[in-house]
């Protein structure tokens, strides 16, 4: 089990928190105030001259934000961060900011589904293209850019099949080419996968997942060098205006701390589920990073200190009837898309297509992708165990 460094215990406790200032309150202060005032002309003419310094108005700078980003950067071993009201809208900032009509980018197949979207259907709409590539061979990036490639995109493990992308050749190989790379490190979370560290330039995420925690909120979290978070701020951050609420900026530092916690308990169930489910004999095959029978697992080892609560499992079911059952048979999970909260989450790939059907260009019926929250292990075990068992009973009751 991967134990966080020292500093991250002062960063998610005290780093960013003047409590001085504020009566010594233990919790940071919810300032909501969309407006800042000034005692002279002279401080509003300074104010306007570098408002991504001072608190002019919250879609700039708002105090409470302000603490927020300082953690996340802490974290990530970033400059600066920036926090958006989605992490689509954190994705699409880092991706917009880099490119001009004639451009081209270069991006992991099967990314999240409006990254690609964003790439396949807008973007053109403004004379950038995108190339999507299969990201387990490094050289794919390489041979799928041009001169007019300025960004690569990465999204390591993806989330649905669990493909992994060699982070630090791949960022290597951009530094030679002036090619910025992003990476949506949802995922890992920044505790989890050193992003910056292996050379990224900027990193994303939702932080609806783990950050938020809790399935209470959406929002997105943008880190990257100072010019680079600078120039974002100028442009696509108070341009687009996509900010997080001061309110939803209190409710993430609320959750911050307890995030390692989370993982490390998250990380522990899942392997114990993991186990189950690899042996038992309706299970085909799991798809997670850390299970030795993953194709990429040595990577995955080199590459991510931790493991999440998110993997797909191949059943042994003949019918998609069948896995609909399973799927409809489980009470200690909850049928929903999304993930990284407290509650554990089963979503079918069959979902996807009409019923019946086997397969769509990219999954088969028998695919059913699970999160692992925070409950027990032997509660989540029992209702697999028990929805296994209901298929078994109907084929006796049926013979
Ligand atoms: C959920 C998710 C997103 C989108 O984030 P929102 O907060 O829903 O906008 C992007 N990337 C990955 C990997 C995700 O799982």
């Amino acid at each position: 089990m991967y134990v966080w460094a020292v500093d991250v215990s002062f960063i998610i406790n005290h780093l960013g928190e003047e409590r001085y200032k504020y009566y010594g309150a233990v919790t940071p202060p919810l300032i909501r105030s969309s407006n800042f005032s000034f005692n002279t002309v002279d401080e509003l003419r300074q104010a306007f001259a570098s408002e991504k310094n001072v608190y002019l108005y919250t879609r700039g700078n708002n105090p409470t934000t302000e603490i927020l980003r300082k953690k996340l950067a802490a974290l990530a071993g970033a400059d600066d961060a920036l926090v958006f009201s989605s992490g689509v809208a954190a994705i699409a900032a880092a991706i917009m900011s880099h490119v001009k009509a004639g451009d081209h980018i270069v991006c992991v197949q099967k990314p999240y589904s409006w990254t690609e979207r964003l790439l396949r259907d807008y973007l053109p709409r403004f004379g950038v293209t995108t190339t999507f590539v299969d990201g387990t061979n490094t050289d794919n990036y390489v041979k799928a850019s041009t001169s007019a490639t300025k960004v690569w995109m990465l999204e390591s493990p993806n989330t649905f099949t669990f493909e992994l992308q060699d982070i630090e050749a791949l960022t290597t190989l951009a530094k030679e080419r002036n090619i910025v790379t992003v990476a949506d490190n949802s995922y890992c979370t920044s505790l989890g996968q050193r992003c910056i560290e292996m050379g990224v330039d900027i990193e994303v995420h939702s932080a609806s997942k783990y950050y938020g925690g809790h399935s209470d909120m959406v929002a997105g979290v943008l880190l990257a060098g100072r010019e680079t978070v600078k120039k974002i701020f100028e442009t696509e951050w108070m341009n687009l205006g996509a900010i997080l609420s001061p309110d939803e900026a209190w409710m993430m530092l609320r959750s911050l701390r307890t995030l390692p916690l989370r993982l490390q308990r998250i990380q522990q169930t899942t392997e114990e589920v993991v186990r189950f489910l690899e042996n038992h004999p309706l299970v085909e095959k799991v798809f997670y990073p850390f299970s030795n029978s993953h194709p990429q697992y040595q990577l995955a080892r080199k590459q991510m200190k931790w493991c999440g609560g998110l993997f797909s499992a191949l059943l042994r079911l003949e019918t998609t009837e069948k896995v609909e059952e399973f799927c409809n048979h489980l009470r200690a999970f909850l049928m929903a898309v999304s993930w990284g909260g407290h509650e554990s989450l089963v979503l079918p790939a069959c979902s996807f297509f009409p019923r019946g059907q086997l397969s769509d260009d990219r999954y088969p019926y028998n695919l059913v992708r699970f999160y692992i929250g925070l409950e027990d292990a032997s509660y989540l075990i029992g209702d697999l165990q028990n929805a296994f068992d209901q298929d078994k009973a109907k084929n006796v009751s049926q013979l």
